[in-house]
């Protein structure tokens, strides 16, 4: 089966954007075995988009298509396609139920416009958007599967993956499963991580070992092919092993942890609470750990202890400390974490002190940061980080490492 993409929007041709979802709909696509032969981009133009419609025909089986599903003018792809494959227009009842209820919800009003958005294609299957309003698509035609994705990747990614994949998987009946398994790492670099289980990447056919880096966290994804998942699974578990072992210290978590969620399920099981006192990330650790649901049963609360007279008045670090080895040390973040222990009464504490640029801060580096534990035994644990981010980066990255050194 050969496929092509078809990407839709002037600002993808203007270069305002760039095409992630050619990137995303192709190496999905890769793993299910289907080999993409074209990746197309037109505008917002039905003449053009037709041409390139028929082009595609000639040359694919599988033509899919992202963007322009939406209320707009400009929106003109499934418009566009129909009138290629001879077919109508119809309104979808439950799509335009869906919408109807997106409006309610947010107590918008709905205008004519957005009912438009309830068309779908004569005969098509419809792919539900669980992230927005526009129905995804799915027709054959003559022999040609024609799939159609909303532009916005949010709404695109999960379409894909959990409607669209499964559509095409049945229609040409692959046999094979893929499984995967992501493995989280934090504390190493992307290159760094890449260097040290190279040997594993480049031996690797089935499974195949990826790399991954997103915006907090660097990641491995290993994965299978095989006749059944169990079969798959088989395949992926020494190599899991096998990386484990070279780099097992900077695993975090799999599949969809999150450093916070780890946190939080660790706290949770052990029934300990928690408070933090917080300088440079001013309430990001409290609400990285707050993002989980349950957690108020081991978050107390915390303090925000941005200049240094609040963590000597709300905190009592002593004024002696601060003098002798400033705010930025790790005596100051032992004492936030001790003293913000005691005055929330939890089992642990958390103190985190640093730099976040863009000056220096006592002679100390932008992206110094101390991170202070006291741990329910009452041991007390500091770490030093030497951040090379922007302000804001090494701000979010401070409050990821603290989240890191409670479940390591
Ligand atoms: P909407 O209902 O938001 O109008 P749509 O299906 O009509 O959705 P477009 O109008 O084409 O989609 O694009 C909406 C937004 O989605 C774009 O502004 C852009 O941010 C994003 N987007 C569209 N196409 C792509 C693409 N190929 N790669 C990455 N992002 C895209
Ligand atoms: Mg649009």
């Amino acid at each position: 089966m050969k496929a092509e993409i078809i990407a839709v929007g002037s600002e993808l041709l203007l270069g305002q954007i760039t095409n992630t979802n050619a990137t995303f709909i192709a190496k999905n696509l890769a793993e299910v075995g289907i080999d993409v032969y074209y990746h197309t981009v037109v505008g917002d133009n039905p003449k053009r988009l037709d041409e390139a419609i028929s082009i595609a025909q000639q040359r694919a089986d599988l033509i899919i298509f992202s963007g322009g599903l939406g209320p707009t003018k400009d929106d003109l792809t499934k418009e566009t396609i129909a009138k290629r494959l001879s077919s109508s227009l119809i309104m979808d009842r439950k799509a335009l139920g869906n919408i109807e209820a997106y409006f309610k919800r947010t107590k918008r009003t709905m205008t004519e416009n957005n009912k438009k958005q309830a068309l779908i294609i004569d005969g098509a299957t419809v792919l539900e958007n669980r992230n927005g309003m526009a129905p995804g698509m799915a027709i054959e035609k003559e022999g040609k599967r024609y799939i159609l994705l909303p532009g916005p990747p949010h709404e695109m990614e999960p379409m894909f993956i959990n409607e669209a994949i499964p559509y095409i998987v049945g229609a040409v009946g692959i046999r094979e499963v893929i499984a995967s398994k992501v493995l989280k790492f934090y504390g190493i670099g992307e290159a760094e991580l890449e260097h040290r289980v190279q040997d594993i990447i480049e031996r690797q056919t089935n499974p195949t070992v990826a790399p991954l880096a997103s915006r907090d966290a660097v990641t491995l994804r290993i994965t299978a092919k095989a006749n059944s998942t169990e079969a798959a699974q088989n395949l992926i578990a020494p190599v899991e092993a096998e990386i484990r072992a070279l780099v097992g210290e900077f695993i975090y978590g799999i599949d969809e942890d999150t450093l916070s969620s780890k946190a939080a399920e660790l706290l949770l099981q052990q029934s300990l609470t928690i408070s933090a006192a917080e300088s440079l990330t001013a309430g990001l650790f409290m609400s990285e750990l707050s993002e989980q649901a349950g957690i108020s049963a081991s978050l107390k609360g915390g303090t925000v202890v941005y200049n240094e007279e609040e963590k000597q008045r709300q905190l009592h670090v002593p004024k002696e400390l601060i003098e002798k080895y400033g705010v930025v040390s790790k005596e100051c973040a032992a004492a936030l974490a001790q003293q913000v222990k005691l005055k929330f009464n939890s089992d642990i504490g958390v103190g985190l002190t640093g730099v976040a640029g863009p000056d220096p801060h006592d002679q100390k580096p932008m992206g110094t940061v101390w991170i202070g534990i006291e741990t329910h035994k009452g041991e007390v644990k500091t770490f030093k980080l030497e951040l090379s981010g922007t302000r804001n980066t090494n701000r979010r990255r401070a409050a990821n490492f603290a989240l890191y050194y409670l479940i390591k």
